[in-house]
Parts: structure tokens; C-alpha cells; sequence
């Protein structure tokens, strides 16, 4: 049995109004990513790793999303981008994080993952080892959109707190931040479950508008936002700071498979329990999982997250409550 889903990203706080003009955009991408990978997957032309990087791949180079060209904008104005991915059977990983030049940072982080070590590489070291290796090269500013230079004008004029670990603060999540023509959409990630049973995670973002200079979200690290291993494969997205104190991922899989060693405790428990546990710190968001056994949950405490699934063929996709035509 072969399993993909896919988020683009969680947020919103009130009630959930409906599609907007660029959303079209956004359910076909992807539509086509599952479409495109799914089939590959059960062909068995491509294992869960290969499709894990693809599927987060394709959406980084939709700009609609909140990862590579289209990235949120950090306080000084440029992209800084963090991705990371893991090989569930043997628990091998490689995370990027704060890349400034590069195309397809995941495709950085899974060269990292095949050399073995290190497990993570950092700025401008990383971006130029990723290079010489083969990764794509862009330019800082070919990185940002008109889209998300409103969306950072707007954070600038409303003075909107970025990613903050005050208890008592808002963190502003990119699709908290809506201007008058669209919903501003997030980061990516995909989680999947090939024929051979092995499990794949990746998950790629810009972080969060306004975000200082140096900081570092869940999502690069292994655990936070990311993980897979023989049992469950997790791909989260909120508050990276909150996500990143639960140790989120991971803890997905830790309840899973360990908490109640004599009784089965079913991934959807261990996902919305999971999300219950990054709320207390202002950690709004969600996160998709799939286990070996081809259970899969979507949860999400925002007003949306941008998902979907590839499973025997079949697709849905979501943005609000309920799944829709894709
Ligand atoms: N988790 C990401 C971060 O904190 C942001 C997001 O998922 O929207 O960098």
C-alpha cells in the first residue's frame, strides 16, 4: 500500500470564510503533486524518500506557498529558508537552515541526508556546500514575490509581532497576516508510506514574516518539525517556536508507538494530543502523519491548513474544515 499527504501550511484564527481568488492556484498544485507522485509511488518507480523530496520540492517552486521562490520575508527584508528530511528504516537525516541562494533547499537537505554527516548545516557554509553539490542557485531578491512584499509591509505597518516565545505574545503566522487580495499561505511538507512499507518525511518553509535575523523554526529540526522511522512519519506546521519545545514530531511517534505498550494508541490520538500539548504555548498549527500500518491524519487547531492525500488513487485535498473537489 502505497500513502503521500501533503500540507501547505496552517493558519487563520476566526471562522473559516471560504476560498479566495488565488486558492484555485494553490488546490491544483497540489493536486498535480499528488497526482504526479502518488502515481509514481505505486509504480514503485520512486521509494518514500525520493517522494518525500519531490512532492516538497514541486511545491517549493509553487510561489503561492510559504517555502523557496515565495517565501516569507524575514525583518531585514530578505528570504532566509529552513528544510529538513528524514529516511524513516534507518533514521538517516539532513536538515538546511537559514539558506539564502537556494532554489530548492530540500533538495540541499536530502545531499546532506545521503552524505551521512553532518545531520545539519547552517547559512552560508550550507548554501555554498549545496552548491558545489549540485543544488540550484537564485539570487536573494528572485526569491520574493509582490505578494509577500504587501504581506511584509503590512506586518511593518501594523507592527505585528514575528515568531515570539512570549506566553503572553501573538506569534503572527503568514496566514494570520491577510491583505485585502488573498489569504497568505505557508509552509510545506509531505509524509509518505511506500509499497516496500517504508516511511518518508520533508518539510520546507520561509518561517515567519518579520522573523529576526538568525532565527531558527521547527521545521529544520529533526524531531520538531520532522520525522520518520519504521513506524511513523510527521511533518508539522504552526508557531515553530512551540512546536519546537514539545518536540513535536516526534512526539507524535513516541506516542504511537510507546505510550501504552499493551494497548493501541491510534495516530489520530496521538496527533491531536500532540497539538493540545504546543496550544498552552501559543502554538497554533497542525501537522499530517501516516504509519506503516496506512493509518493517515491531517489535524489542524487554525482556521485552515492548505493539505492533501494520495491513497490507492484516490485524492482529496482541503483548505478550510472539509475536503473539496481536487
Ligand atoms: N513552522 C514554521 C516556522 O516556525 C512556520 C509555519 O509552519 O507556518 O518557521
Amino acid at each position: 500500500m502505497a500513502i503521500i499527504a501533503i500540507h501547505g501550511g496552517a493558519g487563520g484564527d476566526g471562522p473559516w470564510k471560504g476560498l479566495t481568488d488565488l486558492d484555485p492556484q494553490r488546490l491544483e498544485c497540489l493536486r498535480n503533486v499528488l497526482q504526479t507522485v502518488g502515481s509514481a509511488l505505486e509504480s514503485g518507480d520512486i521509494n518514500a524518500l525520493e517522494a518525500s523530496r519531490i512532492a516538497v520540492s514541486m511545491m517549493e517552486d509553487e510561489e503561492l506557498y510559504n517555502a523557496g521562490k515565495g517565501s516569507v520575508i524575514a525583518a531585514d527584508g530578505s528570504v532566509t529558508m529552513d528544510a529538513s528530511i528524514m529516511r524513516g528504516c534507518d533514521g538517516a537525516a539532513g536538515s538546511i537552515v537559514n539558506s539564502r541562494r537556494l532554489k530548492n533547499p530540500i533538495n540541499a537537505a536530502e545531499k546532506i541526508l545521503q552524505k551521512g554527516w553532518p545531520v545539519m548545516l547552517n547559512s552560508e557554509p550550507a548554501d555554498s556546500w549545496a552548491i558545489e553539490n549540485g543544488c540550484k542557485e537564485v539570487k536573494n531578491s528572485d526569491l520574493i514575490t509582490n505578494l509577500r512584499k504587501a504581506q511584509w509591509q503590512k506586518w511593518k505597518t501594523a507592527n505585528a509581532r514575528p515568531g515570539s516565545t512570549d506566553e503572553d505574545d501573538n506569534a503572527a503566522l503568514d496566514h494570520d497576516l491577510d491583505i485585502e487580495e488573498d489569504k497568505q499561505t505557508g509552509t510545506v511538507g509531505a509524509v509518505v508510506l511506500d509499497n516496500e512499507g517504508r516511511l518518508a518525511a520533508a518539510t520546507s518553509t520561509g518561517g515567519m514574516t518579520g522573523k529576526p535575523d538568525g532565527r531558527i523554526g521547527d521545521t529544520p529540526i529533526i524531531g520538531a518539525g520532522t520525522w520518520a522511522d519504521q513506524s511513523v512519519a510527521v511533518s508539522c506546521t504552526g508557531v515553530g517556536e512551540a512546536f519546537i519545545r514539545v518536540c513535536a514530531a516526534h512526539e507524535v511517534a513516541n506516542r504511537y508507538k510507546n505510550y501504552f505498550p499493551t494497548e493501541k494508541y491510534p495516530l489520530e490520538k496521538a496527533g491531536i494530543d500532540v497539538l493540545e500539548l504546543v496550544k498552552p504555548l501559543n502554538g497554533r498549527g497542525g501537522l499530517i502523519a501516516v504509519s506503516r500500518d496506512g493509518e493517515l491524519i491531517l489535524p489542524f487547531q487554525t482556521t485552515l491548513m492548505y493539505r492533501g492525500y494520495w491513497k490507492s488513487g484516490k485524492i482529496e485535498c482541503g483548505i478550510g474544515p472539509d475536503y473539496i473537489e481536487c
